[in-house]
């Protein structure tokens, strides 16, 4: 079986069962898959990760493909993520809206267009950070993600982190933190501290979700200050 298909195999979960050449009769049996404790394993999530080992291009066509929930059959398309694949920094949102599951692009409603501002204001744009999602997919009428709809796309996020390594991930919003750092604490409590995401150990700054911004404008200067914090870290200045 080529390398390619077995990757897609095994990104939607399938096992493989390949015939054997040689025969070994002292070879141990291996366990079934689903008899291994995982972690995974109480989510309904399979075990497995549908993204470990892929390349950029082998993951976007994952995500794309992906029918892991069912966010899959009311979306328009799946939204992959956007900006530099060496960026220094990656920003991570909740999940598509209306205007971005049309577009197929992260954060080019309303809120984009603040974010795009404020990645200006430290120097920084669409195309030379990275911008993603925990959610590739757009929940109906734009409600909150589903625990269940996080575990499914968990895999997608975090080898996107693996591949871009950035120097520092700004969470945007309560979604994207909690989801990032395994926690229920609230934002508010999350700022100003410097935080890692277990599984990579890249550093995150939490800050207020752009859209928050749009309803509650007093609060950009504490968006500000966080950005200012995740510079200072980015550049090895903090942290
Ligand atoms: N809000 C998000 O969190 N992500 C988007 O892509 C758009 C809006």
């Amino acid at each position: 079986m080529d390398a390619r298909r077995s990757r897609y195999l095994r990104a939607m979960g399938i096992t493989q069962w390949l015939a054997r050449t040689s025969p070994d009769p002292a070879e141990p049996i291996p366990a079934h898959p689903a008899a291994v404790e995982s972690p995974g394993a109480d989510t309904g999530v399979p075990p497995e990760c549908p993204a470990d080992g892929l390349d950029w291009d082998a993951l976007r066509d994952t995500v794309l493909a992906c029918t892991r929930c069912p966010l899959h059959e009311s979306r328009t398309q799946a939204v992959f993520g956007v900006g530099a694949q060496d960026a220094d920094w990656m920003i991570v949102g909740e999940a598509p809206g209306a205007e971005e599951d049309r577009q197929g692009e992260p954060f080019v409603g309303r809120a984009g267009h603040l974010l795009d501002a404020m990645l200006a204001g430290v120097g920084l744009s669409r195309q030379t950070a990275y911008i993603a999602n925990v959610l590739k997919c757009r929940p109906p009428n734009n409600r909150d993600p589903k625990p269940e709809e996080a575990a499914s796309c968990a895999p997608f996020l975090d080898r996107q982190i693996a591949l871009l390594s950035p120097r520092i991930i700004l969470a945007v919003g309560r979604v994207a933190a909690q989801r990032l750092l395994d926690t229920d604490t609230p934002v508010g409590r999350m700022r100003g501290r410097l935080h890692r995401h277990a599984a990579s150990q890249v550093p995150v700054v939490v800050t207020y979700h752009p859209a928050y911004l749009l309803r509650r404008p007093g609060e950009k200067a504490k968006v500000w200050r966080d950005l200012l914090f995740a510079a200072a870290v980015a550049s090895g200045k903090a942290g």
